[in-house]
């Protein structure tokens, strides 16, 4: 069996351009209608509209003050700290005018998690939600950034309380420059290996680690959504995307599938985005109501809430054509529910991967409802490799590990050659993740080899929080699975061999094994963000199954774990 294709031509995929001149500034012969379409953006609370023109001019003048103030530029690195805002794009994109490459942090982390993203990447600037402003002061102060660095974007606070600058401030600076800042073309080729992102994912095994995503494989991925959107076999008022639908941005922008798939793609096929900054299922429901919402990306959790939340009858979601679910898998069950409940709704799946710069696989474009339990079909360029643990390739229908070439394939980890080259082979990309592909192209993910954990879409590395309770005395020996959870899809679970002082104690008094269990919990949820949490629960054993070279054998617990929660 050789390689698998993905159906359909790719189109040109341009190598001269950023991505922002790729979005504001170019005609594509694929983008479905002019780029100047109606609103880019809605603010969601106040319904305010962002024009494409209103976007290019706040884009423009954030970059000639990005440069004019800090010489910020090729090379740098500009980090994100923010829920979604309808000003994160324009940084992202004034970021770009520039040169500069954008890391994204997820707002709920704690100072310490940020300190590691800001020192691994080596920020020059932050941009802050007022909200996050005390944990960017602290992350900021331990690693010696200047507090002029620090950039807030607009909301109510920040006009009254900070001394810092806010976004709308620069913005009106750089309208007023009279020299604007002059942007540099690319030559044919720097595309494919300038930096847009440096995105953070775990990738197969270790530890979080910053991936080096370029502007040409976010481009490859916006022209593998739009091309693949366009292969719907219907008349256009029958398509499941027209221009002018109305997507929603309640996935966070710091990920990878916020970061492309609802930032750049969506807007891309002409859709207005409205853009919600705080997660609440039931004012969720009332934005998708009161905005004609027609086309939600979402993660798995959100589809149970949508399954089983007795309030979803009482809103007029009629507006939604079309339900995407990615991050995480979708079981056929739920799939079924789903339909079920919104029978007007189409549904699907799509898989992809920080490391493949996001989708690989979309919901099944001709299908009303994706095959239940598909992570979605190939997209045009894809192509993958199905590989038997023997090293040699699947056919159809069997199980083995995805290998992915892409287009949008990242360049690999910064400053970690070791990582880069077990995930990066000759550019395929070794997901980690057991699947099968059938004829009709469609993606079935059977199970994952790797290390990661997933909570709610959410990535959890297992060895961050084994090296992590590892600072604690009384614990020898640690190793964190993921438990299957209903609504989370999993969550942390920690098997810990006690050291002898602390076994010793239990052995004298029981009363001690729950007091260390209350603090290794603890320890994780003083010190991390809420999503790798031990909800699991801690369990003591005597020893970590090990190979004899020393490999921790996870999934020998993971399994154990798993098996006992089926007969429960
Ligand atoms: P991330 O880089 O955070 O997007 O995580 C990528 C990983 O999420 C993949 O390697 C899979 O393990 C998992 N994943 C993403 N989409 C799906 C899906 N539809 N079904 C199952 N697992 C998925």
């Amino acid at each position: 069996m050789a390689e698998i294709h993905g159906n359909g031509e790719l189109p040109h995929i341009p190598d001269d351009l950023t991505i922002v001149q790729f979005m504001l500034d170019t005609d594509h012969p694929s983008r479905p209608a002019p780029r100047n379409h109606s609103a880019w953006l809605i603010e969601d609370a106040t319904g305010r509209k962002i024009t494409f023109d209103e976007i290019n001019l706040r884009t423009n003048a954030l970059a000639n003050e990005f440069s004019a103030r800090w010489k910020i530029g090729k090379y740098d690195s500009v980090c994100i700290f923010s829920p979604n805002h309808v000003d994160y794009p324009i940084a992202v994109w004034a970021s770009f005018r520039v040169g500069a490459v954008i890391t994204a942090a997820n707002p709920a982390y704690t100072a310490e998690e940020l300190i590691y993203q800001l020192r691994t990447t080596d920020a020059k600037l932050l941009i802050v939600h007022p909200w996050n402003l005390p944990t960017a002061l602290a992350a900021a102060q331990r690693i010696g950034m200047d507090m002029d660095r620090i950039v807030l974007f607009n909301a109510e606070e920040s006009n009254t309380k900070y001394s810092h600058l806010t976004l709308q401030q620069l913005i009106d600076e750089g309208v007023k420059r009279s020299v604007p800042f002059i942007e540099r073309r690319l030559k044919p080729g720097e595309a494919r290996t300038k930096l847009a992102f440096l995105s953070f994912s775990s990738g197969t095994t270790g530890l979080p680690k910053a991936v080096r995503i370029s502007h040409y494989s976010v481009m490859s991925n916006v022209l593998q959504f739009t091309t693949y959107v366009q292969t719907e076999k219907v008349p256009d008022d029958k398509k499941k995307y027209r221009p002018g639908d109305v997507g929603i941005a309640v996935l966070p922008f710091y990920h990878i599938y916020g970061q492309v798939v609802v930032m750049h793609c969506t807007i891309f096929v002409s859709m207005s985005l409205v853009v919600i900054p705080k997660f609440d299922f039931l004012a969720m429901l009332e934005s998708i109501q009161r905005h004609r919402i027609t086309f939600l990306t979402f993660v798995p959790p959100m589809i149970v809430a949508l399954c089983k939340h007795p309030a979803v009858a009482k809103y007029d979601l009629s507006s939604v054509r079309l339900i995407a679910s990615g991050a995480a898998p979708l079981s056929a069950e739920l799939t079924r529910q789903l339909a079920q409940r919104l029978p007007h709704c189409s549904i699907g799946q799509g898989y992809g991967m920080t490391e493949t710069s996001t989708a690989i696989s979309l919901p099944q474009i001709n299908q009303h409802v994706g095959t239940p339990g598909s992570a979605g079909e190939l997209l045009p360029g894809v192509v993958v490799r199905i590989v038997r643990p023997d090293g040699s390739l699947a056919p159809y229908g069997e199980t083995g590990e995805l290998a992915v070439k892409s287009p949008s394939n990242a360049l690999g980890y910064l400053n970690n050659e070791d990582a880069t080259r077990e995930t990066f082979r000759d550019g395929w990309v070794y997901t980690g993740d057991e699947v099968y592909v059938n004829e009709k192209k469609e993606l079935f993910v059977v199970d994952r080899i790797k290390d990661l954990i997933k909570v709610k879409g959410y990535q959890v590395a297992p060895p961050e929080l084994e090296g992590h309770l590892l600072e604690l005395t009384e614990v020898t020996d640690v190793c964190i699975v993921g438990k299957p959870d209903e609504y989370s899809g999993e969550v942390p679970f920690a098997f810990v061999v006690p050291s002898a002082a602390a076994l010793e104690r239990i052995k004298k008094d029981p009363a001690e094994a729950q007091k260390l269990k209350d603090k290794i919990t603890k320890h994780v949820a003083d010190h991390k963000v809420h999503f790798k949490r031990l909800v699991g629960g801690v369990e003591f054993i005597d020893a970590i199954p090990r190979n004899p070279s020393g490999k921790l054998l996870r999934r020998v617990l993971r399994d154990r774990l798993r098996a006992r929660e089926e007969t429960r």
